[in-house]
């Protein structure tokens, strides 16, 4: 089975009105002839409507960093799936692991984030990841299987055909220190193998991304990995220069 491609830029805590119409409008221009993989850029909350009003009608979509997972209610500062869906957002990230580190978010919380951004009609992106130490003391596939089976457990594999899942080794983010290709297909192919166990039909179409310093040099060698269904970028989506690459790393030919 063929699966698509999919290139998502995670913008994190940066941009502004100003910059951000550059980017955009830098990233529609140099992706208007994507036809065979999807993109999409995950924008801070108050810049959705920005998002919104720029990429509306483009091949590009778009969607939020993070969300609660309360309809609605007294919770000062946090934001609804419904919210997102407001502005048109077709995708969220889930349990990023800066959010589970600086935020102290939880397997549990990352899964109450997961179902209510499905019920909402959104796509999850739920992110999984080892640290070095982790990596190192050879727990990478025990630590990824807890956060995976965080989920199957809860609700079951069938959840997976409406998600995207995104292996984001904490070594690798932000740290100019990629997984290489082999490393990050090894615990692609867990991922899937696990899934496999519960739904083989799940596990071929899942879309499995890869995320840690994703460059427009070794974008093309990582999505060529036959478990590798595209990209989680961070630093290099905040340039249409380094952005666009990637995505038509993932649509060689395009
Ligand atoms: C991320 O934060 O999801 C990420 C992958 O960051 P970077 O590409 O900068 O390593």
């Amino acid at each position: 089975m063929m699966r698509r491609k999919l290139v998502v830029g995670n913008w994190k805590m940066h941009g502004s009105i100003a910059s951000n119409k550059t980017l955009l409008e830098g990233v529609v221009a140099g992706l208007r002839d994507l036809h065979d993989a999807d993109a999409v850029v995950c924008v801070p909350y108050p810049y959705l409507g920005q998002a919104q009003s720029l990429l509306q009608g483009t091949n590009v979509a778009w969607g939020a960093q993070n969300m609660c997972s309360t309809k609605d209610g007294a919770l000062t500062g946090a934001v609804s799936p419904a919210m997102l869906v407001d502005y048109g957002c077709t995708h969220v990230i889930i349990g990023h692991s800066e959010r589970r580190n600086l935020f102290h978010e939880t397997d549990d919380t990352a899964a109450a984030r997961f179902s209510a951004a499905l019920e909402a009609g959104l796509i999850p992106i739920f992110c999984m990841g080892e640290s070095a130490e982790e990596r190192e003391s050879d727990w990478t596939d025990y630590i990824v299987g807890r956060q995976l089976d965080s989920i199957i457990r809860r609700f079951g594999p069938h959840v997976l055909a409406n998600a995207v899942l995104a292996y984001e080794p904490l070594w690798a983010v932000g740290s100019d220190n990629p997984a290489t290709p082999q490393q990050a297909q090894e615990v692609h192919e867990f991922i899937r193998r696990r899934i496999a166990r519960c739904d083989p039909q799940i596990a071929t179409a899942v879309r499995i991304l890869y995320g840690g310093s994703v460059t427009a040099a070794n974008a093309a060698q990582l999505f060529a990995m036959p478990d590798i269904d595209g990209g989680l970028i961070g630093r290099a989506s905040l340039s249409a220069q380094d952005f666009v690459p990637i995505c038509r790393a993932a649509n060689p030919g395009s």
